[in-house]
């Protein structure tokens, strides 16, 4: 199989978050057939749906991969599951580490437990503006080119952190 280029988009807001987010970079660049080749900055985000949660930190990954969809969600799944993610059911709840496949190449993917382009993509300020740090010039199936979604997605009070030096 030829490697494919797929973006990973990565959250958490429990328990140091951007430490968190930092070993799934590490762990995203670990994973079988696969290379990483671009990430984001990070940036914080406040919390989408119940709003009684801490912020969450976000980033962009870029992969290059072998793995096939359904395979690299198994991944995915239990690199969460590795670093202590506990589903207890509440939609957008809290978590420890989520990772979410946005784009799988140009494919367009709809089965009972992967929806490429992630569903909800073209609205998530926090999905968009890490992505278009390392994409610019993506077209994304279905929804076009990424800077037009941008123009239509205020920044809902997504932060880039800046690096701290020391
Ligand atoms: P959202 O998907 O709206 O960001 P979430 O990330 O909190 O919400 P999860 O609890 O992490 O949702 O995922 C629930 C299920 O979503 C997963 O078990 C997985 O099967 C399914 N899913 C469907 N499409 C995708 C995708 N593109 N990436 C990751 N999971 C997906
Ligand atoms: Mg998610
Ligand atoms: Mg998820």
């Amino acid at each position: 199989m030829t490697p494919v280029l797929a973006y990973i988009g990565i959250g958490a807001n429990l328990e140091t978050p951007r430490v968190r987010v930092l070993e799934a970079l590490e762990a995203l660049a670990g994973l079988p057939h696969t290379r990483l080749l671009r990430q984001s900055s990070l940036y914080r985000s406040p919390p989408m749906g119940p709003v009684d949660q801490p912020d969450y930190i976000n980033a962009v990954a870029e992969l290059e991969t072998r793995l096939a969809p359904a395979a690299l969600l198994q991944a995915l799944l239990e690199l969460e599951r590795r670093h202590g993610r506990v589903r207890d059911g509440e939609r957008w709840g809290p978590r420890t580490l989520d990772l979410d496949i946005l784009l799988y190449g140009d494919r367009i993917i709809d089965e009972p437990h992967l929806t490429v382009p992630h569903s909800g993509m073209q609205a998530r300020a926090f999905v968009l503006y890490p992505l278009a740090e390392i994409a610019p010039d993506l077209w994304i199936p279905d929804l076009g080119a990424l800077e037009g979604l941008l123009a239509r997605c205020p920044r809902n009070g997504l932060e880039r952190l800046v690096e701290e030096s020391g």
